[in-house]
């Protein structure tokens, strides 16, 4: 209900020339939208996780929408600096991309290079290296892939369970009991992507396939190297894709992550993204501490220069947010209208 009154508001809007009004402000000028995707669909991962992943066609839709809209798009680092110099230029845009799957390389980046769009990509870097399917999403989707079938874990997590994959619940709680088994049992990567390999096998998805296809696979390093040679923009997102709250633990992580990016792309990063959007106050000073420049959560705004610069908000672009509604964040109104959090 709330969205459907929203598109009509924000239809009208438009109709009354506000969108053009807002758009072509000061206060636009004084606002930096850091758009955030996660994936682009190889094949059918958006029909799986619509808030994660969206089809090629329509990224292609934003992107035709972002140039007919004559937004500036703008390289992270030089958005966040003009920021805060109050010196940004009309309709300002940030693209980012989280993780680094394999996807961005084949479905997003020839269509940066068409458009001729600067990009900053978040790279967790332990799956770069260990190039196989990242166990929990891979997982998921697996058991996605097989909602045919009903699933049997007994001899597999040590449990008699046994769940119907058609129900979205059921596939949840068998998701959370192999997450939990893998986690008790301690198993290494490769253990649990032979866990993975099993799992498809009961659910007759072909695994050998999933992997040749590096479906849920990250970017490696040579596709990293040859991506940040082309202009690529790779920062920082930890190592293992988690925020520890000791500070040692911490640190580490974007070290780890800091080492290898610098390993394969020859620069060192300094600006972060949150994985899962998750931050905390605590994180501040570690992060100043580990000399970083700028970090964005997953809070949905525009960020202004009021903004702590390691608390940037971004806009996480989903299958399920309309043209209208896009529209709407583009031109910066929509940050006056209600929304659910
Ligand atoms: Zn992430």
């Amino acid at each position: 209900m709330l969205k459907k009154l929203k598109q009509t508001t924000l239809a009208s809007l438009k109709g009354s020339g506000a969108f053009k009004l807002v758009e072509n402000s000061r206060w636009r000028r004084q606002r930096l939208l850091i758009l955030a995707y996660h994936g682009i669909s190889m094949d059918d991962e958006h029909l799986w996780n619509p808030a994660q992943y969206i089809s090629q066609e329509l990224f292609r839709a934003r992107l035709n929408l972002i140039a007919e809209s004559g937004c500036t798009v703008l390289p992270l680092a030089e958005g966040v600096r003009r920021l805060f110099a109050r010196d940004l230029p009309e309709r300002s845009i940030v693209l980012t991309f989280d993780d680094g799957t394999y996807d961005f390389y084949l479905r997003a980046y020839p269509l940066l290079k068409e458009f001729n769009y600067p990009a900053t990509l978040y790279l967790t870097t332990f799956y770069s290296q260990y190039n196989r399917p990242v166990f929990d999403v891979a997982c998921s989707y697996l058991l996605w892939k097989g909602r045919e079938r009903s699933l049997d874990l007994n001899g597999l997590v040590g449990q008699d369970v046994h769940f119907n994959l058609l129900s979205e619940r059921e596939r949840t709680k068998a998701f959370e009991q192999i997450k939990q088994f893998s986690q008790e049992q301690k198993f290494s990567a490769a253990e649990k992507d032979n866990l993975l390999a099993t799992i498809a096998q009961k659910l007759g998805v072909d695994y050998d396939n999933m992997v040749s296809r590096r479906v849920l696979q990250l970017i490696n390093p040579a596709e990293v190297k040859s991506l940040a040679a082309d202009g690529i923009d790779v920062q920082l997102h930890t190592h293992r894709h988690r925020t520890p709250t000791e500070r040692e633990l911490f640190l580490k992580e974007i070290e780890d992550n800091r080492n290898v990016i610098t390993e394969m792309t020859g620069t060192s990063p300094s600006h972060f993204c949150y994985p899962s959007g998750v931050w905390s106050r605590t994180f501040l000073p570690w992060l100043s501490e580990a000399g970083i420049e700028s970090a964005t959560t997953c809070e949905i705004g525009l960020a202004t220069p009021q903004s702590h610069p390691l608390l940037l908000p971004r806009l996480v672009d989903v299958s399920g947010l309309s043209p209208i509604e896009f529209e709407g964040w583009v031109t910066g109104i929509s940050t006056a209208l209600p929304r659910r959090q």
